[in-house]
């Protein structure tokens, strides 16, 4: 049996995560959860699975929360949870299902503990890649994509053979909400318009990430640190039907990739029973129903995320942390209808001007430090 922390457990991938643990026939089970601000769901989850670690990192709702934990579960309240539940003794791999780079210091710290790591949490490597990646190395931790495009590519470089001869690495994208709207029309769209994703239920924030395809962006970066490639040999393919999850091309220019129905329980499910593959509450993919699979270009006219996101990948070092604290602060006023569309790229592209944006990124302080300053700037040019 595996024990699994799960980080982030009432959002939309720990609720995923659940369901699988639910489905695992007691292969899987749950050593540690974290909420953030969700009392109610975060109790129902503690007393339906009893771990042996439990907070909430929100104070106020830990407060809440504290008189209704059951006997036998050390509960934590604020944000050592985080790095207590990922790194106890009581759990073997640690989904990281937290949004943001909030979820970062977790994912140390399940490394530091020497245990594998089931990402979701792709921040974490856009913003601390170099790190997180020498850091699994050395102690010999998995990192297992559960990002449904990572986990494509995954499943299709199976064996070291593979690995040697990828030549290029076809990330496919659905388009977002906004795919074939005008531009002026985008301009004026509003968080609740970008918040009707076509293909995938999200959390808000990867949400509004789909419709400016910054979300695409962050995956290119992270995709780099995953599978040791350069932004050249990443190439972004939309797919509105959202069937294939990713591709790789390989130097014979043969190309595999990976479909299924958009249900992340398929990539949860792979991460944490990995190398195993068993019957998943997925449902099965019908190609008859589904008559076509299309294909175009990106828009960068339309989508400079995508763009800002190549130019931090390129710029390497603390670049990358630079463009998530930007776009997590945009996006969050964003969703408070407090700026419109096209001033996220505005204001991601005016941090990525600092001086900041161009320094190495030695230690993890660095990235943190540099993520509070960024964030700072950030709200203060949007109350400008
Ligand atoms: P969500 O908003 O539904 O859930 C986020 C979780 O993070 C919640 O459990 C919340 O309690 C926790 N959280 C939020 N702020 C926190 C903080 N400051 N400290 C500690 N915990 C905090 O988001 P989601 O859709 O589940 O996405 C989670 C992560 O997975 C994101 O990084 C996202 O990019 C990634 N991801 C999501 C999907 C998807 O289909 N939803 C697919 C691929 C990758
Ligand atoms: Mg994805």
């Amino acid at each position: 049996m595996k024990r699994v922390a799960v980080l982030g457990s009432t959002g939309f991938i720990g609720r995923q995560t659940l369901d699988v643990v639910d489905c695992s026939g007691g292969e899987l089970s749950v050593g540690a959860l974290t909420a953030h601000k969700n009392v109610d769901l975060f109790l129902e989850q503690v007393h339906k699975y009893r771990p042996k670690i439990a907070g909430m990192t929100d104070l106020a709702a830990a407060e809440k929360a504290r008189p209704h934990i059951p006997e036998g579960v050390k509960f934590i309240a604020g944000e050592e949870v985080l790095t207590a539940a990922a790194g106890s003794d009581d759990v073997d791999i640690a989904l990281a299902a937290i949004v943001g780079i909030a979820g970062l210091p977790s994912v140390m710290a399940a490394i530091e503990a020497g245990h594998d790591v089931a990402l979701a949490n792709k921040e974490a490597l856009v913003t601390g890649g170099a790190l997180v990646t020498s850091a699994a190395k050395k102690n010999g931790c998995a990192l297992l994509p559960v990002d449904s495009e990572h986990s494509a590519i995954f499943q299709c470089l199976q064996n070291d053979a593979n690995k040697r001869g990828l030549s290029r690495i076809l990330l496919t994208c659905s388009g977002g909400p906004f795919r074939t709207w005008a531009k002026e029309d985008i301009a004026r769209a509003k968080a609740s318009d970008a918040l009707k994703h076509p293909t995938w239920s999200m959390g808000a924030k990867i949400t509004i990430d789909s419709s400016t395809l910054m979300n695409k962006g962050l995956e290119i970066i992270e995709a780099g640190w995953l599978f040791d490639v350069t932004g050249d040999q990443i190439e972004v393919v939309v797919h509105p039907q959202s069937i294939i999850h990713s591709m790789v091309e390989f130097s014979d220019n043969s190309v595999l990739g990976q479909l299924g129905n958009a249900d992340m329980r398929i990539p949860i499910q792979y991460a944490l029973r990995y190398p195993n593959r068993v019957d998943s509450p997925a449902a099965k993919l019908d190609l008859f129903a589904l008559k076509a699979l299309t294909f175009e270009q990106p828009d960068t006219d339309r989508f400079p995320c995508l763009k800002l996101a190549r130019q931090a990948m390129a710029a390497g070092g603390l670049a990358p942390t630079v463009l998530n604290a930007a776009n997590e602060v945009a996006v969050d006023a964003y969703l408070h209808d407090q700026i419109g569309f096209y001033d996220i790229p505005a204001l991601v592209e005016d941090m990525l001007g600092r001086a900041e944006a161009a320094a190495p990124a030695e230690n993890i302080a660095a990235v943190y430090e540099t993520d509070a300053v960024i964030r700072f700037a950030a709200a203060a040019a949007i109350r400008r």
